[in-house]
């Protein structure tokens, strides 16, 4: 895969002003409510650490590893645990923030995971980016920044074999030009 022929999806202007207008709903949501992020490494990163040094409430910044992907472009369809250790999260008010809702097993499994192992006092879902056609399920997040087409996106924390998660835009590759 070659930059050059990344396309440019979201400029960090349009990034950070969508991520500004989500933290303002949040603070809006929970007040001065206690939130426990969770973080879904690797790709959630950047948007995790824009979005939470905007919000105003308490709030614990949790770590989980999830993957299904197979290293490339495409999806193993399995999600596997790669790290989940979590904090007692009974009563907690959780936000879980995620880079892509694609297929929306990874976001299943984690609810799946939260609900069976916790009674929460809230459990929200946020993900920067919504690929709604792309659902094999009936998962909606709560708060999603941009919803986006059936492409390969790469860039603010989503990779292309490990790389390019540095970008701090968003850039979609054609298929054509994957190989
Ligand atoms: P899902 O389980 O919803 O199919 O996929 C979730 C994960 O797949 C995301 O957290 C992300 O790591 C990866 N993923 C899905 N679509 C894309 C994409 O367009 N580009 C990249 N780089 N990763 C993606």
């Amino acid at each position: 895969m070659d930059i050059k022929n990344l396309k440019i999806l979201f400029t960090e202007e349009q990034i950070q002003k969508r991520i500004k207008e989500l933290a303002d709903e949040m603070n809006r949501f929970y007040g001065d409510e206690e939130v426990y992020t969770v973080c879904v490494l690797k790709g959630a990163v950047m948007f995790m650490t824009d979005l939470t040094k905007q919000l105003n409430m308490p709030l614990k910044m949790e770590f989980i590893r999830l993957s299904s992907y197979n290293g490339g472009t495409s999806t193993s369809g399995k999600v596997n645990a790669v790290d989940i250790s979590l904090p007692d999260l009974n009563g907690k008010n959780v936000l879980i923030i995620e880079d892509i809702v694609d297929t929306g097993l990874t976001a299943k499994f984690l609810l799946d995971f939260l609900n069976c192992n916790f009674h929460t006092k809230s459990t929200k879902f946020c993900s920067l980016l919504d690929k709604k056609t792309a659902r094999v399920n009936d998962i909606e997040p709560d708060y999603y920044g941009f919803e986006v087409d059936d492409k390969f996106l790469i860039g603010y924390g989503l990779d292309y074999d490990g790389y390019y998660r540095n970008l701090k835009y968003i850039g979609y590759i054609e298929k054509s030009d994957l190989e």
